[in-house]
């Protein structure tokens, strides 16, 4: 018999065919919702207080709903929780969260649901403001242990392109920060690169804590601010004073700009909404970016 999934046993998402295994079958689908608290157990009848019981309805898109069996009246399953956002079928829903848990593209999602890419666009979207509610929540201070390394850079994202002929597309400039050794990342949208781009250092950054930048004159205040700041200049060879030799925060420009490349490029506007998204995944995923359990684990706590 299927068995439906001990999330403590991994942090990985389930395989794609035992995925489906489950949400092939309706009953084996609720019992699924149920298990992962994406829908609730027991519900109280709000007009007279009852415990209300599920009961099967076979017309119903969901097949079954609550009922109260004192004062008759009925619920449906998906009532209060996110998937009543939605007409579409749980099983769809639970398919474009899976999807977007292991990150794969929307061009790739089409190609393995017979949901509209507009659907899916929408619900990445979506999804997308989720993984920023959800950082929003559990915000955190970088540079809090003891002797904690924070690597801070500015990034340019939408090229100059030849001619200037692109449409809708600006270039932002955006701040992150990284904590040295840990997957704790930060980004700010900057709208110039000037002096303002150390507002986030001052409210994400631990003072006292070591930073290393680059050499650019913004950051010569960052010592009489409370850091311990270090300069390193990019176009020689990275050496920090404690000896190592890697650059973590240009390690994070890559994967993210990799990412908007994997995405076929990315508007001005949807920049803000990307980084939010990756840097849910760098936090709480996996090395390869699947953080399905942590997000319906999040999904069902909100
Ligand atoms: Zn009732």
């Amino acid at each position: 018999m299927l068995e439906l999934l001990d999330m403590s046993s991994s942090d990985a998402a389930p395989k794609l065919f035992e995925f489906y295994s489950i949400i092939c079958d309706h009953g084996n689908l609720l019992n699924y919702f149920r298990n992962v608290q994406l829908l609730k157990n027991t519900r109280k009848c709000k007009d007279c207080l009852k415990e209300m019981k599920l009961s099967k309805r076979s017309s119903k898109i969901d097949k079954e709903e609550w009922k109260c069996d004192t004062c008759l009246s009925v619920e449906s399953i998906r009532q209060n929780s996110m998937f009543e956002r939605s007409k579409l079928p749980l099983r769809k829903q639970l398919e474009i969260l899976y999807f977007f848990g292991i990150d794969m593209q929307i061009y790739e999602v089409e190609k393995f649901t017979d949901i509209s890419h507009g659907t899916i666009i929408e619900w990445y979207k979506y999804l997308r403001g989720l993984c920023r509610e959800f950082l929003k929540r559990d915000p955190i201070m970088l540079g809090t242990t003891e002797g904690s390394i924070v690597e801070i850079d500015e990034s340019l994202f939408g090229k100059k392109r030849k001619y200037n002929c692109g449409i809708g597309k600006q270039d932002t400039w955006v701040f992150g920060m990284k904590e040295k050794g840990t997957r704790r990342v930060q980004f700010q949208i900057v709208e110039k690169r000037n002096k303002q781009t150390l507002i986030p250092i001052k409210s994400s950054v631990e003072r006292g804590c070591t930073i290393y930048s680059d050499c650019w004159k913004s950051y010569s205040t960052l010592n009489e601010e409370g850091f311990d700041h270090f300069t390193v200049n990019h176009s020689e060879n990275f050496k920090a004073p404690d000896g190592t030799c890697r650059n973590e925060i240009e390690g994070v420009w890559s994967l993210v700009k990799l990412r908007i490349k994997s995405m076929k490029g990315v508007l001005h506007d949807k920049i803000e909404a990307i980084l939010d998204e990756f840097t849910y995944r760098h936090r709480f995923g996996l090395s390869n970016g699947d953080v399905y359990n942590k997000l319906i684990s999040d999904i069902a706590h909100m």
